[in-house]
C-alpha cells in the first residue's frame, strides 16, 4: 500500500510547527507497513488533486495569507475544491482552513477572496483569540490544541462544525463551535501540531484515505501510551 500526501505551501503555511501534522501521519503508516509519499506544492507548482489520497495545508499570517492568493487562484482552487467533493482527506489548519471559506475581511480590513469551497467567511478583529483549547469531535474525540487567530469563523446554516467547544474560543468565541467537517475534509484552528497529541484524528484522516484507495481495512492498533500522556497533560495543565 502506499499513500501520496500532498502539503500544499509548506513554506509559506507552516506555525508553531504545523508541519509536524505531516510527520505524525508518516509514522503512523510507516509503523503499520503503508508506504508514504510527500510532496510539496509551493506557489508556481503544478497541481493535480488526482495525484493526492491525503492533502494537508498548514496556518499562516495574513500576510503569506495574502501573498499566496494569487498562486491559489490560479487553478489550485479548482483543483483543491474537486478533491474536497471527491471525499479525498483534507485537513487545513487555522488560515488554511480560512481558505477554503468564502472570505477573510482582516481585522485592518483588507478583503481577501477565498475559494468558496465550504460555505463559511471569516472575519478578523484586533483582539486575538490565543490560547490551548480543546473540542469534541461528533465521534466523541476530544481534541487538544492550540488556538492563535485574529479571524472569526461563521459557518453557513448547512454545514457542519468539527467539533463543539469544550474550553476556549473555536470558530468564533460566541457561538461553540470548532473548526469545519465537510465530506472527509476537516478544517480546524488547532496548532500544536494537532495530529500528534490526537493520534485518534490523525488515524481518522489515514483510515479514510486508505477506503477510498484500497477499501475498508482495520487499522493496526499502536502503542500510544506517550501521545495519550501528553494529551493528559494538555488537559489537566490547561483545560479541565
Ligand atoms: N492569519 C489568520 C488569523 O489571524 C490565521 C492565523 C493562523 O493561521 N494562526 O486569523
Amino acid at each position: 500500500m502506499i499513500i501520496r500526501i500532498g502539503h500544499l505551501y509548506p513554506d509559506m503555511l507552516n506555525l508553531y510547527g504545523d508541519r509536524g501534522n505531516i510527520i505524525a501521519l508518516t509514522v503512523r503508516m510507516k509503523s503499520r507497513g503503508i508506504d508514504v509519499q510527500t510532496d510539496a506544492i509551493t506557489m508556481g507548482k503544478a497541481f493535480n488533486a488526482d495525484d493526492y489520497d491525503i492533502l494537508f495545508i498548514g496556518g499562516g499570517q495574513d500576510f503569506e495569507q495574502d501573498v499566496l492568493l494569487d498562486d491559489l487562484k490560479k487553478g489550485k482552487d479548482i483543483e483543491i475544491n474537486r478533491a474536497i467533493q471527491n471525499g479525498t482527506p483534507l485537513l487545513a489548519i487555522c488560515g488554511g482552513y480560512q481558505m477554503l471559506g468564502k472570505y477573510y475581511k482582516t481585522y485592518d480590513g483588507k478583503m481577501l477572496e477565498y475559494m468558496g469551497a465550504l460555505d463559511f467567511y471569516t472575519e478578523g478583529k484586533e483582539e486575538r483569540m490565543i490560547g490551548n483549547y480543546a473540542y469534541k469531535t461528533k465521534e466523541g474525540i476530544e481534541v487538544v490544541g492550540f488556538e492563535n487567530h485574529s479571524g472569526r469563523t461563521y459557518l453557513g446554516k448547512c454545514i457542519e462544525p468539527l467539533g463543539t467547544i469544550i474550553k476556549g474560543y473555536g470558530n468564533n468565541g460566541e457561538d461553540g463551535t470548532e473548526g469545519v467537517r465537510y465530506k472527509n475534509t476537516f478544517g480546524t484552528y488547532s496548532h500544536g501540531p494537532v495530529l500528534p497529541k490526537n493520534p485518534q484524528l490523525a488515524d481518522l484522516l489515514i483510515s479514510k484515505a486508505i477506503e477510498n484507495k484500497y477499501g475498508k481495512t482495520e487499522l493496526a492498533p499502536l502503542d500510544d501510551s506517550l501521545e495519550e500522556k501528553a494529551k493528559e497533560q494538555v488537559m489537566k495543565l490547561y483545560i479541565k
